[in-house]
C-alpha cells in the first residue's frame, strides 16, 4: 500500500475537531502516550478505536454501519499446489489491494481472518453514504484483483483465484468482546449476514442484501438479479442482489 495517508487524524478531528499529527515530529509526544495511527485505519488514530468505550465510559455502543466481507476462493486448493513463498505474495496482494481500497473510502479494515477480510464502515469516521461508500469498495477490490491475477510476478495463470464478496448495512454492536483476548470488533445480525452472503458469492461476484441496495441510493446502479438464498443459520431465505 503506497499512497500518501492523512497527516491528521480523520476521527479525532470529525467528531472532537483535535488536531492528531499521525507522521512526523509532531507526532511523537502523542507516540510516547500510545496515540498512533491505527493498524486497522491508518488515516485515523488508536485514541478513535476506542473512542466509544474508552472516552464515553460505554463497554459497547450501537452504531448503524455497512459491513462487508470479501474471501479469496480457491486459495485452499492453491495453496496445496504453490510454493510458500508464492502463496503468502497471493495473500499479501490480496490484503493490500482490499486495504487500500477500504482506506481510500474511510472504511475500517477490522479483521483478517485467514483467507478473508471483514470492514466495516461509518466508524469512526462517520459517512451518511456509508452503504455507498461500500458498494464501491466492494467493486473496486474485483477490480483491483482482477487486474492483480494476471500480473506476471505472481504468475497465477491458469489458476482459478477469485474473490466473492457480501455485504448488509443495519445497526451492530461495536466494543471490545471477548474475556481473555480483548477485540475491538462488530457483533450482530448485520454481521452474520454479511458474512453468510459471501459465503454463497462466486468467484467475482458482490452480493447485497435489500438494506444496502435500498440505502445505496441513485448513484450507483444495483441491476443485477435478486434472488433468494437459504443462508446457514438463518430461519428465512433472504433475498440478496447481484452487485
Ligand atoms: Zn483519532
Amino acid at each position: 500500500v503506497t499512497q500518501p495517508r492523512a497527516k491528521l487524524c480523520k476521527g479525532c478531528w470529525q467528531n472532537f475537531r483535535i488536531p492528531v499529527p499521525l507522521h512526523g515530529v509532531a507526532s511523537v509526544p502523542f507516540r510516547v502516550l500510545g496515540i498512533r495511527p491505527s493498524r486497522m485505519n491508518p488515516n485515523t488514530c488508536t485514541v478513535c478505536e476506542l473512542m466509544f468505550t474508552r472516552i464515553m465510559r460505554a463497554r459497547q455502543i450501537t452504531v448503524d454501519v455497512t459491513v462487508l466481507f470479501a474471501d479469496l476462493r480457491g486459495y485452499t486448493a492453491m495453496s496445496q499446489t504453490l510454493p510458500p513463498h508464492t502463496i503468502t505474495s497471493v495473500l499479501d496482494a490480496f490484503y493490500d489491494s482490499c486495504a487500500s481500497a477500504i482506506w481510500d473510502h474511510d472504511g475500517l479494515l477490522n479483521k483478517t481472518i485467514g483467507d478473508s477480510i471483514m470492514a466495516v464502515f461509518n466508524f469512526p469516521i462517520k459517512q451518511k453514504d456509508h452503504a455507498l461508500q461500500a458498494v464501491q469498495v466492494a467493486r473496486e477490490i474485483q477490480s483491483r484483483w482482477r487486474r492483480m491475477e494476471v500480473a506476471d510476478s505472481l504468475d497465477l495463470r491458469g489458476k482459478d483465484l477469485g474473490v466473492g464478496i457480501g455485504l448488509d448495512s443495519g445497526n451492530v454492536s461495536f466494543g471490545e468482546f471477548g474475556r481473555s483476548h480483548r477485540d475491538l470488533t462488530a457483533i450482530g445480525t448485520v454481521v452474520n449476514t454479511a458474512a453468510r452472503a459471501q459465503s454463497v458469492a462466486s468467484s467475482g461476484q458482490i452480493l447485497v442484501t435489500q438494506a444496502v441496495r435500498d440505502r445505496s441510493g441513485p448513484e450507483i446502479e444495483i441491476s443485477g438479479a435478486a434472488r433468494p438464498y437459504t443462508l446457514k443459520g438463518l430461519a428465512e431465505p433472504v433475498v440478496l442482489y447481484d452487485a
